[in-house]
């Protein structure tokens, strides 16, 4: 990839789009390109919570083995543990506890998070709802969230013809990144398979919870002024969109 570029302003990013956009794939890029960026994602923080017994991944463990969502309380708590250890929050921002209890917003206002560059960071899943927006806003602003927008039919079409190597977790796909042989992975000649969740009709169903999910948290966003749509038909389209405008803002 091209040469890095340097942020003079700390950016708190937000990635927002369906699965099966590419999200995990930009943030890979975004980190890339802009060295001082650093990802939280809120799964990782909850396994790595609950591969070490800690008292919240014992909490945490049913519901996410169900599939459901952990309380915002909980989950707000590991997020602002984790930016505060990094020193990317004000010490006078981390009483959860204060914010959790109070009823308005006034009580709690946020103090100015560190502007340095170096405080940069990229959130993934989380927020996932309006609530845990509203709660995060209160702690540290976020100043920029990323709508990745890709035409479903376009993502329909890639997830069907999406193979992968179970073990190693190579993907491939039979139109535009095909394996040398088909059916077989490059590296090591194994077959190739499917993934569960990678069929039609699985996948139109979280598409559509997506949207319906989705919708209120752009919303809150929009009426904040800090929202931004890219639409493109695959990643190597959106990332170079996502550079300018990154840049742009606090380059
Ligand atoms: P997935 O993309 O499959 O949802 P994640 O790694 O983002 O995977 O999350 C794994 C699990 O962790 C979720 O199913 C949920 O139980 C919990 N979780 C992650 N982020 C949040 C959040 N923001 N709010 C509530 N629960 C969360």
């Amino acid at each position: 990839m091209s040469a890095t570029k340097q942020l003079r302003k700390a950016a708190r990013i937000i990635l927002v789009g369906a699965p099966g956009v590419g999200k995990g794939t930009q943030t890979e890029r975004l980190i890339k390109k802009f060295p001082q960026l650093s990802a939280v994602s809120s799964g990782d923080l909850l396994r790595e919570n609950v591969r070490r017994g800690t008292p919240l991944g014992l909490k945490a463990e049913a519901t996410m083995k169900a599939g459901s969502l952990v309380p915002d309380a909980m989950i707000l708590q590991l997020i602002v543990s984790e930016l505060s250890s990094q020193g990317w929050l004000s010490p006078s921002t981390t009483n959860v506890d204060a914010l959790l209890a109070s009823t308005f917003s006034f009580v709690n206002k946020p103090t100015a998070p560190s502007d340095d560059p170096l405080s940069s960071f990229i959130l993934d899943g989380f927020p996932r709802n309006v609530n845990q927006a509203s709660l995060l806003d209160r702690l540290v602003p976020i100043n920029c969230v990323v709508n990745l927008v890709t035409p479903p039919s376009i993502i329909l079409h890639r997830i069907a013809n999406r193979w992968i190597h179970a073990p190693s977790g190579r993907v491939y796909n039979s139109d535009f990144n095909v394996p040398r042989v088909p059916g077989k992975d490059d590296i090591t000649g194994e077959p190739l398979i499917k993934r569960d969740d990678d069929n039609v009709e699985t996948f139109k169903a979280r598409l559509k919870t997506f949207d319906e999910t989705s919708r209120p948290l752009l919303e809150h966003y929009e009426k904040m002024g800090v929202l931004w749509k890219i639409e493109g038909n695959s990643s190597d389209e959106i990332s170079p969109k996502l550079f300018q405008e990154l840049e742009k803002r606090f380059g």
